[in-house]
């Protein structure tokens, strides 16, 4: 397609050669110029006359090699055929003119054919030449589309996220084509908006958050069709975010019809991008979007199998862990593997109130543990309770004032609240919340859901279990510990006493003629007896001391850091609040005495037993001595 020139000679050219052969050909140069006396009187006249045709058909080589063959051949036939016959008609007698003339014109017929010859190679040359400038270019742009293609492909390998696979996809793109502007945007599925990646070296590289649906981008969103804009000055919809921009090329990122965002690029030149332009930035975007799909397919899986495999987790907590709040520890810690929280709480529902009973994430958890929240109250605990559904806010502060103190308004931005029910019964609620404003999505919902069942599974099991344990260590008439659970609460008190050789005492109560209450009012009245004596004795006992029932009504108390004089005040006291006030029952009101033995712990007291049995032993001597009294041990 180039080196056309020598096919268009120039026409003044041309029209000068034909005169000069004309002139040479016509009224044999000989005559014309004798004319001119100075020019016959010349020395080069001989010279000029015998060679006029000679200069004649080197004139027409000339124009072969100057204009081109055609116009060598036009010039050769044109001076046969105006000097040829002319030359007849001078010399027709002479033959060796003639003889002359044709060499003459042979040698130019051979002259200009070599000349065709040689421009025609010439011009095979240069087709040549261009031709393979040509696929040396397509060569080029083939290997760069290649390059950018593997390049994809290997990110599309290596990241394993979206975010990254994008900016990294970028780069490469921006690299190989350099555009002036280069951007690749997604929609962001949660929110109407589109999430530019910046990759232009020379803009921030921040990432710039666009409405959906605006400007040339927009329409390439909506339809799904790419764009090319040779002059943004004359596109209505141009949203004009860099006045350098003249042009712009947009395509869709596409998956299976549905848009999920463009590339565009733009440059500071009109019309910069041609149809072969939109073809390979298409084919990019197909490729592109085929790596996303292949992360996002991953990441899915990804987090599917983590989810799977963190609630087998806790299945295994539940069912291992009786425990509540190790139970509730070891759940939350799992939860914020899949659902990342600032802090999460567990609330238990009370009377008119929901209560923190565990949680994780607190700087300091004495201070939260214990809090309770109104119900009803201004605050998403009751809508949550009360609707027994989850809560979702976006940004707490603006709907509840409570996120707005500043306790919470440096890092509760987001909340999401989720009833823990059991069979059809609201025992509570479970709370994470984020730094972040709309951060939490249907996705997390499910996933605290079924959370929030594990959590109020393991509350359940842990009542059950408490419940057994209750029964199992509680006498049921007296509330008191039975036999059985004394001593082995005392049996570690007692080691512990020994080792350290901290002071233990015990006291044993004896209800006097007991067998006489039963024989006179009944055993149901025999059973008040015991329940309020035990009772009494409960509140006159101190918190860190063991009181048990030891027999039917025979009770046991083991006294933690007391001395004998201590024990003795304190048997004392039992034994008084159980005379008085007079004990009112449904056969009447009575007067019920007690004897109690006081035993302590010394070297000579190897267990337990040993030590009871001391007080045993005192207590049989206040039974001789008349009851209603205390005796100590003695050796
Ligand atoms: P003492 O002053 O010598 O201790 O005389 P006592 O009558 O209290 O002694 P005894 O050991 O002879 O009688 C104890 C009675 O306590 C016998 C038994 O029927 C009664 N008893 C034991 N357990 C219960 C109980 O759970 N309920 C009732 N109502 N009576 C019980
Ligand atoms: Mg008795
Ligand atoms: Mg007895």
């Amino acid at each position: 397609m180039q080196n056309q020139q020598t096919t268009h000679p120039n026409r003044f050219g041309v029209i000068t050669v034909f005169l000069v052969l004309t002139f040479f050909s016509i009224g044999d140069l000989l005559e014309v110029i004798s004319y001119f006396a100075p020019v016959v009187a010349s020395p080069l006249f001989p010279f000029l006359h015998e060679s006029h045709d000679l200069l004649a058909l080197i004139v027409a080589l000339y124009a072969a090699h100057k204009f081109s063959p055609a116009v060598g051949w036009g010039a050769l036939a044109w001076f046969v055929v105006l000097h040829i016959p002319y030359a007849y008609i001078v010399f027709p007698n002479s033959l060796p003119e003639l003889f002359r003339l044709a060499v003459l014109t042979a040698a130019a017929i051979i002259g200009v054919r070599i000349i065709a010859i040689r421009s025609r190679l010439e011009r095979q040359l240069g087709e040549l030449a261009s031709d393979m400038e040509i696929q040396r270019a397509a060569a080029f742009q083939r290997a760069d589309e290649l390059t950018i293609l593997n390049g994809i492909a290997i990110v599309g390998v290596e990241a394993d996220n979206v975010d990254t696979l994008i900016e990294n996809a970028a780069q490469i793109l921006n690299n190989a084509l350099h555009p002036d502007y280069f951007a690749i945007g997604m929609v962001e599925e949660s929110s109407d908006m589109l999430r530019v990646y910046n990759s232009t070296l020379t803009a921030n590289r921040e990432r710039l958050i666009l409405p959906l649906g605006k400007g040339v981008t927009g329409q390439v969103i909506a339809t799904g069709k790419s764009r090319r804009v040779p002059d943004v000055r004359l596109e209505p919809d141009y949203l004009a975010v860099n006045p350098e921009v003249l042009s712009e090329l947009c395509v869709p990122l596409k998956v299976s019809g549905n848009v999920i965002g463009f590339i565009n690029i733009e440059s500071k030149h009109l019309d910069a991008f041609s149809e072969s332009d939109e073809y390979l930035m298409t084919t990019f975007a197909g490729q592109l979007v085929n790596a996303i799909e292949k992360v996002r397919l991953f990441q899915i899986a990804q987090r599917h199998a983590q989810e799977a495999e963190t609630l087998r987790q806790i299945g295994a907590v539940v069912t291992s862990t009786l425990n509540q709040d190790e139970a509730i520890e070891r759940i939350l810690v799992q939860l914020e593997r899949v659902v990342p929280y600032y802090s999460a709480s567990v609330q238990l529902l009370g009377e008119g109130y929901s209560e923190i009973v565990g949680g994780r994430g607190w700087p300091d958890p004495a201070i939260v543990l214990g809090v309770r929240f109104p119900i009803p109250g201004d605050n998403p605990n009751t809508v949550v309770i009360q609707q027994r559904k989850p809560l979702i806010l976006g940004d707490a502060g603006s709907v509840y004032a409570a996120f707005r103190e500043e306790s919470h308004a440096a890092h509760i931005r987001s909340f999401l609240g989720m009833p823990l029910i059991i069979g059809d019964q609201v025992i509570g609620m479970l709370t994470v919340d984020h730094t972040q404003s709309n951060y939490f999505t249907q996705d997390h919902v499910r996933l605290v859901s079924a959370f929030a069942d594990q959590v109020a599974l393991a509350i359940q099991n842990a009542r059950l279990f408490g419940e057994v344990q209750q029964l199992a260590s509680t006498d049921g008439l007296t509330g008191l510990h039975n036999r059985r659970h004394f001593m082995e609460q005392a049996d570690l008190e007692f080691e512990r006493a020994r080792r350290h050789q901290r002071p233990l005492a015990a006291v044993m109560l004896d209800i006097d003629h007991f067998k006489q209450v039963n024989d006179t009012y009944g055993h149901a009245v025999g059973d008040q007896v015991l329940q309020i004596v035990s009772a009494r004795c409960r509140e006159t006992v101190r918190e860190i001391d063991i009181l048990g029932r030891y027999g039917g009504e025979e009770f046991v108390v083991l006294l933690l850091e007391t001395d004998l004089e201590g024990a003795r005040i304190l048997a004392e006291r039992l034994r008084q609040c159980v005379v008085e006030p007079r004990i009112s029952t449904d056969g009447g009101m009575m007067k019920i005495t007690v004897s109690l033995g006081v035993g302590i712990l010394d070297k000579e007291c190897p267990d337990l037993d040993h030590l009871l049995q001391r007080a045993d032993q005192a207590l049989y001597k206040s039974k001789q001595d008349g009851r209603n009294r205390v005796s100590i041990w003695q050796e």
